[in-house]
């Protein structure tokens, strides 16, 4: 069986002294098994990452970028294979993979911009004959932990940027699916990129105490369920780190009575099912304002889910694929018998979704339940599936107070007509990401991505300028060259 191994100074690397299965989720076969690194194949890893940092760091930034835009030439050249990749183990359709894809690709077109971002701040004549500047230097080696949802686009958000930043970065993707990132990898070598300077480590538990443990990485960015995400938060600041972890979501979108229903049970459809729910920005709860605009939202929903293809990843025509293991398939389905349970109504059921062809895949179909309220586990928890569930409030305050409530704060949207209704929700709502009329408000590469509350711990987001931010450290210089001969005493007050 094909065993994916590790990528370290260059090298393909196989450590099999532990193996873990990798399914094909549309299938439900074991297609494939990852090495699961050891903490002496991490150190390893960090150790080819700190040789070759002193080289990198003084490479030039134009020197950096340059090796950046041979790779996205590359990755657009290999885009059938990526694609594939990620259907084969995540289980995607071909147009949300290469939609993903699109997206990490955009994060290091910005990253090519690197000689005018590190430029820094120059000020002359401070005082006589004196000027200063800031510089932003890197900070030597950095790791980057990443989810299953996003294989190939959250491990972009991370490394392009923190290698043209001057640092040499150890990534370890999701171990669900690991050949993406791999293969993504082993094309920014062929781009040119130094070996040691990238270096990928498949893993678990292991491999990630392994990173949030060692005296020699400086900075930790993860991606990931909250749980985890607060636990590496802590571990690594605790062990004098910087780190930024990004983690889990309940993103809510208000229906506002006054609203295009048709947009917006079209918007709604996308954002709750696209990607089977396995996306950190997927709307999985509508708030309809009034029992007008509930009902009508939900006989639309209930009228256009009767056309949603769930299927296979090699098959274009489906709008969603199946769910990334077994027992996250029965977890979901759980939450939905639960919601049953729980005094919630269950309009459409995907649990006994069926493929032909595919009988073993972990296939659920779009579900829509409705009155569901807060203290439900179907409308408090992160279900991570095709789930939309459907709340009714009175107003408009109502919906915004449940929101706030709420102990994520990734994303949320309002669907309205009404201008000032969406300038005061997106002025005052407690979420890092807002939509008007717009489901999935993932920021673009030139702006940065993050949540509020329990959906990040740090301060800065991912990729854009916050992501420069993260990977340097800023230095202020003050610099005097006095004339010849010119010589002052000694001074006791304060310089101003
Ligand atoms: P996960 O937390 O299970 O795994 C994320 C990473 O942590 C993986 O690399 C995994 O190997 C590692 N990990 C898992 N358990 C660990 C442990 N006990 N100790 C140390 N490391 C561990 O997340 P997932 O299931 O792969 O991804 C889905 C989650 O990611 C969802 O909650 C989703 O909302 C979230 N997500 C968030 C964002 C965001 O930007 N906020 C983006 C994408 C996904």
């Amino acid at each position: 069986m094909n065993i994916i191994g590790h990528l370290i100074n260059g090298e393909n690397r196989e450590d099999s002294a532990r193996l873990q299965d990798i399914y094909n989720p549309s299938t439900g076969e074991v297609s494939k098994q990852v090495a699961l690194a050891s903490k002496e194949t991490v150190e390893e890893a960090i150790a080819a990452a700190e040789a070759a940092y002193p080289e990198w760091r003084n490479t030039p930034p134009a020197k950096r970028a340059r090796i950046m835009f041979r790779f996205k030439t590359l990755l657009e050249e290999n885009t059938e294979t990526i694609v594939r990749l990620i259907g084969e183990e995540h289980g995607k359709i071909s147009h949300d993979a290469a939609g993903e894809l699109q997206r990490g690709i955009e994060n290091l077109e910005y990253a090519c911009y690197a000689p005018e971002l590190l430029k820094g701040e120059h000020s002359k004549n401070v005082g006589p004959a004196i000027d200063s500047w800031s510089e932003m230097q890197p900070l030597g080696v950095v790791a980057g932990i990443t989810p299953f949802n996003f294989p190939a686009m959250v491990p972009l958000w991370m490394y392009p940027m923190a290698i043209v930043c001057g640092n040499c970065f150890v990534l370890k993707p999701s171990e669900r699916d690991p050949s993406s990132a791999l293969f993504i990898a082993s094309l920014l070598l062929e781009a040119g990129l130094p070996k040691g300077v990238l270096n990928v480590i498949n893993g678990d538990k292991e491999a990630v105490d392994t990173l949030l443990n060692d005296t020699r990485v400086q900075a930790i960015s993860f991606v990931g369920s909250t749980p985890i995400a607060e636990y590496v938060y802590t571990t690594a600041t605790k062990n004098g780190k910087r780190c930024q972890a990004r983690g889990g979501a309940k993103n809510h979108a208000i229906i506002m009575p006054d609203a295009d229903m048709e947009n917006a049970t079209e918007a709604l459809v996308g954002a709750a099912f696209g990607s089977s729910g396995e996306r950190c920005m997927a709307i999985s709860v509508a708030v309809a304002v009034g029992d007008e605009a509930a009902n009508s939202l939900v006989e639309g929903l209930k009228g256009r889910m009767k056309t949603l293809k769930v299927g296979a990843f090699t098959d274009s025509t489906n709008d969603f694929g199946p769910l990334i293991t077994k027992t996250h398939m029965e977890k979901v389905k759980a939450y939905i018998s639960g919601a049953a349970d729980e005094g919630a109504s269950i309009e459409v059921d995907g649990r006994n979704a069926t493929v032909d062809g595919y009988e073993n895949g972990f296939y659920v179909g779009g579900t829509l339940i409705d009155h569901a309220k807060p203290g439900m586990k179907c409308y408090e928890e992160e279900i991570f599936g095709p789930v939309l569930v459907i709340v009714r409030v009175n107003s408009m305050e109502d919906a915004m107070r449940l929101i706030d409530d709420h102990e994520y704060g990734n994303g949320t949207c309002i669907f309205t007509r009404d201008g000032e209704a969406a300038r005061y929700f997106s002025d005052n709502i407690k979420v890092g990401m807002v939509g008007i009329n717009v489901p999935l408000p993932v920021p673009v590469s030139y702006h940065s991505f993050g949540g509020w509350k329990r959906s990040l711990f740090g301060d800065l987001h991912a990729y854009g300028p916050d992501a420069v931010r993260f990977y340097t450290k800023r230095k202020t210089i003050t610099q005097r060259w006095p004339s010849a001969g010119v010589r002052e005493g000694a001074q006791f007050a304060f310089p101003s």
